[in-house]
């Protein structure tokens, strides 16, 4: 359907509603310089060094419109300049603020229209006055993400990027904020750009043979286009892949910590969530009484998961121990596990690590400050017998599909299947049964070596691949599935003798499903739904 572009003149508070140095107005439409022409006045050029004013002009709000049809109205001052002066009201002509004004000309603006930012101390009150002159003065008041919906609607930016600019706002963490930034930098939209104009390539080519049979032929054709759509299907899968690691970037990592009773689980909580990194969030509508807590560290987030069962103060109820490992084993993407390193282990450990054997985990021998009873080669002996050697058969399995796959006579797969073997490979060695990171949650040493081997477990490969864009969106995920099935449907039609005008309507379809990525065929709902999951002023 087709998206009506609104031509009103928005506008809103930029910037937070809290007590703060400046505040933002932004004007954005065909009207913005004559709403400012009614509500800005410009102010002394004595008290205004460096920035552009007339010189002489009124400070009082009494002066008249500026725009007197003498040529001195805003849509007069050059683009993207800064003017000095105050913000009156309409109607009754008093001033409520002095202010700096910027002046930025159609096309050049992040809406691709006229735009007026106004720079107000940044007070709640006076802000708020500021807007509800600029809306007496004929603006509308612009909804959630309005400004950034024009941006695409205008052509400045695809869909994807102006999801990234809500990522960028929203990023949580070091990591994710890089993705966000390097999506809005069209590295998505390179990608998808590409593998769709192969795609159009392929249907103009069938359509072109099928118009002029006498002198074009599909001789071969097929194997061309099962090669051509091997690679795209490559190159789609790749993103797929990266849409697990995408969600752990964006949303935080499920972390739970298991350990026996007093090896220190509230203490490594507490130590986790000092520093004034935690956010606490209690999550509605689940059944169990689980509190989930978010971890901010440098470059990622933990969102501790079951938090409710570590604080609980009830001797009765077994805090995070073998019970809760269990259902933790399944649940989590990461499973933290304490060990008393100041006491011999006793079978609730060896419980705990029978529960958990498999999953990404790290063993922390905590209370590193006091004497030594279990170290890590007693830890590791320990592991060795439990889980039986699980780590050599893991990597040993992970180096043979590497070498087979070397052997394969399609170079390019065979490296994608080498990067992923590697990373398989990496977060096996980096369960339990690698090497066990020594703690004193007490007094707060070795998070830092936690944190980095945290990283590097999740996302040693996305840090390597430094212009890789990672998904992390469900919606981009989804239209991507739909285009491997569609070009998998391509492959079946062309393995059973189809006529090549059925190759069409499934690359035709790849092509659309790539295209709802970068918001080609543009769908109300789907706009309406992504736009209105930003903050007003955007
Ligand atoms: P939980 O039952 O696993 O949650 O264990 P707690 O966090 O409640 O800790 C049990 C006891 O061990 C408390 O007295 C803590 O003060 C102490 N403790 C925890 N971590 C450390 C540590 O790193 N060093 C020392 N010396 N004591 C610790």
């Amino acid at each position: 359907m087709a998206i009506v572009r609104e031509q009103d003149t928005i506008a809103a508070i930029a910037t937070a509603l809290s007590p703060s140095g400046i505040g933002i107005v932004r004007i954005s439409g065909p009207e913005a310089f004559a709403v400012a022409d009614r509500v800005f006045r410009k102010g002394k050029s004595s008290e205004n060094k460096g920035v552009t004013n007339d010189a002489g002009a009124a400070e009082s709000c009494n002066d008249g419109n500026a725009d007197r049809g003498d040529g001195s109205g805003v849509s007069n001052y050059a683009s993207h300049t800064v003017h000095y002066g105050y913000i009156c009201d309409p109607k009754s002509g008093r001033a409520i603020d002095e202010v700096l004004m910027l002046v930025l000309k159609a096309p050049h603006t992040y809406t691709r229209v006229d735009t007026i930012e106004i720079d107000c101390h940044g007070g709640v009150l006076v802000t708020k006055r500021v807007l509800e002159a600029v809306l007496a003065a004929g603006a509308r008041l612009a909804e959630p993400g309005e400004f950034t919906r024009r941006a695409y609607l205008n052509g400045r930016i695809d869909l994807s990027q102006a999801e990234a600019v809500a990522g960028i706002i929203g990023a949580k963490n070091e990591l994710a904020l890089k993705n966000s930034v390097r999506q809005l930098r069209g590295r998505e939209r390179e990608e998808i750009t590409a593998i769709r104009s192969e795609i159009l390539r392929e249907i103009a080519q069938i359509e072109a043979t099928l118009d002029d049979p006498e002198h074009l032929s599909f001789d071969g054709f097929d194997e061309v286009l099962t090669e051509q759509t091997e690679a795209q299907l490559r190159r789609i899968r790749k993103m797929i892949d990266t849409s697990e690691d995408g969600r752990k970037m964006s949303e935080g990592i499920r972390t739970v910590i298991v350990g026996r009773p007093n090896a220190g689980k509230s203490s490594l909580l507490n130590a986790l969530l000092g520093e004034d990194r935690a956010i606490v969030t209690e999550i509605a509508g689940t059944t169990r009484d689980t509190l989930t807590e978010e971890v901010r560290m440098r470059g990622i987030t933990l969102l501790l998961v079951d938090t409710a069962g570590i604080r609980a103060t009830d001797d009765t109820v077994e805090r995070i121990g073998v019970e809760r490992a269990k259902q933790a084993a399944a649940e989590a993407d990461l499973i933290l596990w304490v060990v008393d390193s100041s006491a011999e282990m006793d079978e609730n450990d060896h419980a705990i690590l029978a529960s958990c054997a498999g999953k990404p985990m790290i063993a922390l021998l905590n209370k590193s400050d006091l004497p030594t009873v279990t170290d890590a080669a007693a830890l590791r002996s320990v592991i060795e017998e439990i889980t039986g050697g699980e780590k050599d058969q893991h990597v040993a399995a992970d180096q043979e599909v590497a070498v087979n796959q070397n052997a394969a006579a399609d170079q390019e797969a065979a490296a994608d299947q080498n990067a992923a073997a590697l990373h398989k490979a990496t977060v096996t060695q980096n369960t339990a049964w690698a090497e066990p990171i020594g703690i004193s949650a007490k007094q707060g040493l070795g998070l830092e070596n936690l944190e980095e081997r945290i990283t590097s477990m999740f996302f040693a490969e996305r840090i390597a691949a430094d212009d890789e864009c990672v998904i992390t969106s469900e919606r981009h995920k989804q239209a991507l599935l739909a285009a491997e099935g569609s070009l998998l449907r391509v492959q079946d039609s062309m393995a059973v003798g189809m006529p090549e005008d059925f190759y069409t309507i499934d690359l035709t379809a790849a092509y659309e499903a790539l295209g709802t990525i970068l918001g080609e065929e543009p769908d109300e709902d789907v706009i309406n739904m992504i736009f209105s999951e930003f903050c007003l002023g955007k």
